[in-house]
């Protein structure tokens, strides 16, 4: 429910972006064409209305945007607890790639590059291509 709300977040900063601007649009239309305020006024809130409901959008989608970054950044810096394990035992486990997330035989895989070194479990497939060797 919780999980990638960074992703979310951002949908919902659209959502209301979206919403915020075609109400204000035809909020302005409404009063106008009813004869409740004069052009001028009206399209101050057409207008400003979709301004500021696009201004405020901004800072709803950098709180999302900051969380998915972070979140990128906390999977690439952090071990993962059962770091251990990893060295212990390399005989082919089956799960999910931690990497692609395809469920599949897995190689405990050292991965070194300008980040450091890493140990993660991997498919054959990211194996090869994030240039691994295997963790002994
Ligand atoms: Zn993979």
């Amino acid at each position: 429910m919780f999980r990638h709300i960074g992703r979310k977040v951002k949908g919902l900063a659209v959502f209301i972006c979206t919403v915020g601007i075609l109400g204000s649009i035809g909020a302005g239309v409404a009063l106008y064409l009813t004869k409740v305020l004069q052009l001028i006024p009206c399209l101050a809130i057409g207008i400003g209305g979709a301004i500021v409901s696009w201004w405020c959008s901004w800072v709803l989608y950098c709180i999302g945007d900051t969380h998915v970054k972070i979140e990128r950044l906390e999977n690439k810096l952090i071990p993962k607890p059962a770091y251990a394990e990893y060295l212990s035992a390399n005989t082919p486990v089956r799960g999910a790639c931690e990497i692609c997330g395809r469920t599949t035989d897995l190689i405990n895989a050292r991965i070194e590059d300008q980040l450091g070194t890493r140990y993660r479990k991997v498919c054959r497939e990211c194996f090869a291509a994030n240039n691994c060797s295997e963790a002994d």
